[in-house]
């Protein structure tokens, strides 16, 4: 692991670089699935946190067991919009990640992505902070490459259904190297590929959280297209170890670095796994393709294994057997509700 190289003004406060002594990370999109979990993580570490949200796809009740932490603070705000907030570090995870909802909107989410990352690229260049990306594995698009290596350059559709959302995170990665080139901002890319867990919503869209609510209610599971297309899942705990593993390493070390489990797997076996898992009396059935549906995805994470001493720990039957527990709870409560 390349050890954290203290910058100007810099020192390392349990793993995370802080600014003269500072602690406050600014985490946009904080009451989002993965960035609920990444403020909890850097609570427990000690930092001060401030969650911008618009809650547009977050929810508030992520984040509610946060709130009595005096060292937490929720802004609601759009990335759209500019601001100015004072942090040492800060992650950019604002933006819709479920097809369904990136769709639902297209032009809010391109600009979410593209105005998002103008706005927080000129509130670390104010303030001095580092700036790190959730980027995606939509960037690679459809690849014909596999496993997919930082180097591969993609094969996007820029006018297809998946463009607002591909382009958007593209033109994203292209500002966030710009600003470090021409204006010395301290960015790290880091390429997310699709991660699963607790507090996903019920109608959040993706395969995981779809599969597991059909099958915990007994209703078909719903493959889209012939189920051969692959996916290569990693659970949150660990994505959310790379990013703060990534966010302290050196400042030579921007990315762009893939974060995934590399173990891949077909739509199909997913939805057998997840059946056999919740003893389901689900069928499996399949509804016709998406258009521009990757036909494979698997990160290649060589670089982040080398770079940020970094792999994935948790197995595919750990974590989606946590992720069962959560969905249970859920439905349990939201059953109870309705009976009320
Ligand atoms: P999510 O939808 O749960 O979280 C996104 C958060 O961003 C939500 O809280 C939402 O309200 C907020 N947001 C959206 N638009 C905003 C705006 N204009 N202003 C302020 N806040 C806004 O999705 P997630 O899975 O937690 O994804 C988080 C980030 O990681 C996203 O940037 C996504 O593109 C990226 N990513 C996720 C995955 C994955 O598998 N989960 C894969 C690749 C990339
Ligand atoms: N998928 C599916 N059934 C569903 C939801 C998704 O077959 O109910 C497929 C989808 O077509 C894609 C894969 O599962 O091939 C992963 O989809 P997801 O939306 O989770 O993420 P993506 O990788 O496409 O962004």
């Amino acid at each position: 692991m390349r050890s954290f190289v203290p910058n100007e003004g810099y020192s390392e406060v349990s793993g995370i670089p802080v600014r003269q002594g500072r602690r406050t990370v600014l985490v946009n999109g904080g009451g989002g699935f993965l960035g609920s979990h990444l403020c909890e993580r850097l609570l427990q570490r000690g930092h001060s946190v401030i969650c911008l949200d618009n809650f547009s796809t977050g929810r508030r009740t992520n984040v509610d067991h946060l709130a009595s932490n005096t060292r937490f603070r929720i802004v609601e705000h759009d990335v759209r919009q500019p601001f100015d907030i004072d942090a040492s570090l800060i992650f950019n995870f604002a933006s819709p990640a479920s097809p369904p909802d990136y769709q639902r909107d297209p032009v809010g989410t391109l600009l979410t992505n593209v105005l998002g990352a103008v706005n927080t690229l000129d509130c670390a260049r104010k303030t001095g902070a580092i700036v790190v990306q959730s980027s995606t594995s939509e960037v690679y698009g459809d690849p014909n490459q596999s496993p997919q290596h930082e180097s591969y350059c993609g094969n996007v559709n820029p006018i297809g259904p998946r463009g607002c959302y591909d382009e958007g995170k593209r033109s994203a990665e292209t500002l966030f190297f710009d600003y470090h080139r021409t204006y010395g901002v301290d960015i790290k890319v880091g390429r997310i590929f699709n991660t699963y867990g607790p507090r996903m919503r019920l109608d959040d869209g993706r395969v995981v959280s779809n599969f597991i609510v059909q099958a915990l209610r007994n209703a078909d599971l719903t493959i889209y297209g012939d189920g051969q297309q692959t996916r290569s899942f990693c659970y949150v705990d660990d994505l959310i170890d790379g990013f703060l593993r990534f966010s302290a390493a050196g400042s030579a070390c921007n990315g762009p670095i893939n974060l995934g489990n590399p173990a891949e797997m077909t739509v199909r076996r997913l939805a057998e796994i997840i059946r056999d898992l919740t003893n389901s009396r689900s069928r499996i059935v399949h509804l016709p393709a998406v258009t521009d549906d990757p036909r494979q995805r698997r990160p290649d994470i060589s670089r982040a294994m080398a770079d940020l001493g970094w792999q994935p720990r948790i197995g595919l039957e750990t974590g989606l057997a946590r992720t069962v527990e959560y969905f249970d709870g859920l439905l349990a409560g939201t059953e109870k509700a309705e009976v009320v």
